[in-house]
């Protein structure tokens, strides 16, 4: 990235400075020397002198020679990743192609197509859907992903090159920083965690925190270090007992106390509304130990875990064991949380040094553990095949697979996208409404419904993990005290609460405001009633007036009262409860008007009607015949003032179907409307479907049997 970290200064190389970087190569190499991969120093030292010979002449912006950057990255690459010469080089390499006049094709030429290919997949990276031009992605995250699964060292080396910068941002301009940090928190962030490089993760996390909110950080570090000592104390009290019960046991073990990150501090504390003085688990216990059988390995977890059951209280609800069930990124260890000096619960983390080395760089750590040389090849391969076959299949809870089994500590967060491809990061559990107002706080206040993979889904409905929603809004849809339910995050209520009330000062203090806020509300009762009416009589509320004005007949009660459904207005009323069809075994209750009300012979409340008013009871039979059909059908909407009054008109006034049955269901403003009649063949249905599409706010209707 030259304009942000690239400065041309033609000073020419002083021997000074040549010592400085031919050193930092040295490092590089002895830090490769020192791992077990191959030995190909050869053409990782012709990567070096080819970037250096690329990149001469120019100095990053803190003013150092422009290699040492690539350097540094092959070192993270090598010491932090655990990758090989393939990685270095192309770390060495990963800028050539955008900052010089290099071409791909040279990089090719020199050092063949694998670690081209790789160059080149960073360069596209930091171009595009990452680049300096790209801060709001408009790229989706798990395509993306996918996208880079020819080769994962691509998003390794861009990985590694991002935690160099952000280790080396102070040199920028603050508005450069403030983006680079953004970008960091948004992206790389995530995708770190996301292949379980954990440690880096965290790193990552804390930079960006550190430049985004300066302030903060420095008090949340400054309380760190001064709780340390009585952290320490308490920490070293609450493992006395184990440490005696391990060396009793024979273990070779290392017992740290853990400090939860800046970062996730912050992020409890603004997510919790809490001070820092109550965020509990700022006290963690790793205790690692030496193993060198595999087969041992579970049962000396759960040997440790029973060391700190003996004198400890343990939390009922934390134990995580994720040794048997590893976690969808090949997180292995044993957590549990137990009481400690003060109340104070603590976590516990049991690993052995492989698992820990895991948790702490990804899969990319189990070279360390193959016998003799290791095939790096073979190792990224499996490990991107099991992020593929996640990433792949994202049904509900196939992002973590643990969540089945409730353990569901793997993901606090979600990631979903805007229908362009815009990715959100919200925390787990959060719902339509919450989006809308991450987004932007006026599509919060007029959400009406969500839309998921063309289903309509409520306000309320929680999102998970690779949905793209599209926010639907009405501008006369407004906040009502009800929306705090369906809502999660603090920016959407705290917006809510805010809505709220204003717009009961406008009701204290002026009177045409009132009318003009009161307004919807007015008019979603009269809508509810409207729904009311239809459901207690599934014909025109015209038509219900017209029987209303003739006088009915006494019904004898003694003999079989014959129900005709097909009679253009049937003699019987059906009930909203049980909604029985022409056929079903139903009883007949004479009401006050002389009418006959049925239900399922099965309602409860017909049974109730049977013991109470039994004299009202009369027999019934369906009678009648007809050629027409009984045919359903299925509606998906938004609702609407009038929605129903106009489907009902459609279906019975212009079409003259009459309507069975009618089944609405609203969740907030998403309807959904079972509905049944006789018609006389199967092409009126499709000729009525098509027309109720045509209804505003009808998104979606089907013939259902
Ligand atoms: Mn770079």
């Amino acid at each position: 990235m030259q304009d942000s970290y690239t400065q041309f200064i033609s000073t020419g190389d002083s021997s000074q400075e040549e010592k400085i970087v031919e050193a930092a190569f040295a490092d590089l190499l002895e830090c490769y020397l020192e791992s077990n991969h191959r030995k190909k120093v050869d053409i990782i030292r012709r990567a070096y002198d080819f970037a250096k010979e690329a990149h001469k002449g120019t100095r990053r912006r803190s003013g150092e020679p422009y290699i040492l950057h690539p350097i540094a990255v092959a070192r993270i690459v090598v010491e932090e990743l655990g990758l090989g010469s393939t990685s270095i080089c192309a770390a060495l390499l990963h800028d050539v192609v955008e900052d010089s006049e290099y071409t791909r094709e040279d990089i090719e030429n020199a050092f063949g197509k694998r670690i081209a290919d790789i160059v080149e997949g960073v360069t596209k990276i930091s171009g595009g859907i990452f680049g300096d031009k790209a801060s709001v992605q408009a790229e989706n995250f798990r395509k993306l992903l996918l996208s880079m699964s020819t080769d994962i060292r691509v998003i390794l080396v861009k990985m590694a090159d991002r935690l160099h910068n952000m280790r080396t941002l102070g040199s920028l301009r603050p508005e450069k920083q403030y983006k680079i940090a953004g970008e960091t928190l948004y992206v790389y962030a995530p995708l770190a965690h996301r292949l379980g490089l954990s440690k880096i993760k965290y790193e990552l996390e804390d930079l960006a925190f550190k430049y985004e909110h300066p302030q903060k950080y420095k008090e949340i570090i400054e309380k760190v270090n001064e709780t340390e000592e009585h952290r320490e104390a308490i920490v070293e009290e609450f493992v006395a007992p184990v440490r005696k019960m391990l060396d009793d046991a024979g273990f070779k073990y290392e017992i740290k106390a853990r400090v939860k990150s800046a970062y996730s501090i912050y992020n409890k504390m603004e997510t919790k509304k809490i001070p820092f003085e109550e965020i509990y688990d700022v006290y963690a216990v790793r205790v690692i130990f030496e193993n060198d059988d595999d087969a041992l390995e579970k049962i000396k977890c759960w040997q440790i875990y029973t060391f700190f059951t003996e004198g400890h209280k343990l939390h009922p609800e934390r134990l995580r064991d994720w040794i048997s069930i590893p976690k969808a990124n090949g997180y292995r260890a044993l957590h549990l949380t137990a009481m400690g000096p003060e109340g104070k619960w603590i976590e516990v983390q049991i690993r052995s040094r492989k698992m820990d080395d895991i948790a702490e760089l990804g899969y990319a750590a189990h070279w360390k553990y193959k016998d003799g040389v290791r095939e790096e090849e073979t190792e990224l391969d499996t490990w991107m095949n099991t992020i593929k076959d996640i990433l792949a299949h994202p049904e509900p809870n196939a992002m973590d697979f643990l969540d089945t089994i409730k353990l569901n500590l793997f993901s606090s967060e979600i990631y979903v996208f805007t229908p362009k491809g815009d990715l959100l990061v919200l925390p787990s559990g959060a719902t339509v409404l919450d989006m809308a107002f991450a987004i932007h706080s006026h599509l919060g206040l007029h959400c009406m419904a969500g839309k998921i993979s063309h289903k309509l889904v409520p306000l309320s409905h929680k999102l998970e993990s690779g949905d793209q929603v599209e926010i639907i809004t009405s501008e006369t849809r407004t906040p009502t005290p009800e929306w705090m339910d369906f809502c999660h995050t603090a920016k959407a209520q705290s917006r809510i609460r805010t809505y709220l009330r204003k717009a009961q000062d406008v009701e204290i203090f002026s009177p045409e405001e009132l009318d003009r806020i009161g307004n919807p509300t007015q008019k979603r009762e009269e809508k509810k009633s409207l729904v009311k009416k239809i459901l207690k009589n599934p014909f025109s509320s015209k038509k219900k007036e017209k029987r209303k004005a003739s006088a009915h007949q006494p019904i004898d009660r003694q003999k079989v009262f014959k129900l005709y459904p097909d009679d253009k207005e049937p003699n019987y009323h059906i009930e909203s409860c049980c909604k029985p069809l022409p056929g079903d075994d139903v009883l007949g209750f004479v009401n006050e008007d002389e009418e006959v009300v049925l239900h399922k012979v099965s309602c409860p409340i017909a049974m109730r009607l049977k013991s109470s008013y039994g004299s009202r009871l009369v027999m019934t039979e369906w009678g009648g015949s007809s050629s027409r059909f009984l045919t359903s059908v299925a509606m998906d909407g938004i609702d609407r003032l009038g929605i129903l009054e106009d489907i009902v008109n459609l279906i019975s006034t212009r079409l003259m179907i009459d309507i069975r049955s009618m089944n609405i269901s609203t969740r907030q403003d998403v309807f959904h409307c079972d509905m049944s009649f006789y018609v006389d063949s199967a092409e009126t249905v499709t000729t009525l479907c098509e027309q109720l599409m045509h209804v505003k706010g009808v998104k979606f209707a089907q013939r259902t049997s």
